[in-house]
């Protein structure tokens, strides 16, 4: 296993569609394990294939929610249900949201109580996780990752403009960029 550099907002691939999953290869075991060591070293709740490069429609999650229930897993070819997102302004404490391609930074975002997720596992196996709260956001999150969305596309003024501010200062926004867990210190 290894830990990979991870994308930084900028980069074409984080910003299209990826490609469905067909090959069920020892290659895709070998991404998947890969993506979660690169989870646990940034450290992140989640991460999508494009983040390290790879277009590819699959994430993987690691969260712990506040029964002390571990939510691990990946999603390969994954299919999203959401609720209606609230109405009004996202509240800065509840709702900051990050994300290991636009490192460091937070902000807030109104996403979805609820969510549903179907998708298939290494072996193939059909699965199904009806999520809330955190967890929910955590799949539409990575979800988004899969259309070439970032969380900071979907922030409401003002909030969308600190967040261009922020890329700008940081010198992103160029293809390329990209940074290494465990070796770049980013924090914010
Ligand atoms: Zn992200």
């Amino acid at each position: 296993m290894a830990v990979l550099p991870i994308l930084i907002t900028g980069d074409p691939v984080l910003h299209g569609r990826a490609s469905e999953v067909t090959e069920f290869d020892q290659r895709l075991d070998t991404l998947v394990a890969d993506m979660f060591e690169t989870m646990a070293a940034a450290p992140g709740v989640g991460l999508a294939a494009p983040q390290v490069g790879q277009p590819l429609r699959l994430f993987v999650y690691n969260w712990t929610d506040d029964d002390g229930v571990l939510w691990r897993g990946v999603a390969i070819n994954p299919e999203l249900w959401i609720s209606p997102p609230p109405t009004g302004d996202a509240d800065v404490d509840e709702e900051s949201e990050g994300c290991l391609s636009i490192p460091g930074e937070r902000f807030p975002l109104r996403r979805a109580d609820l969510a549903i997720l179907r998708g298939v596992g290494l072996d193939r196996t059909p699965f199904e996780i009806r999520a809330e709260g955190w967890l929910a956001r955590i799949f539409q999150h990575e979800y988004d990752h899969l259309d070439g969305i970032l969380y900071a596309d979907r922030l409401a003024a003002p909030h969308a403009k600190a967040s261009l501010r922020a890329i700008r200062k940081n010198g992103w926004g160029e293809p390329g960029g990209s940074w290494m867990p465990g070796v770049d210190d980013l924090d914010a």
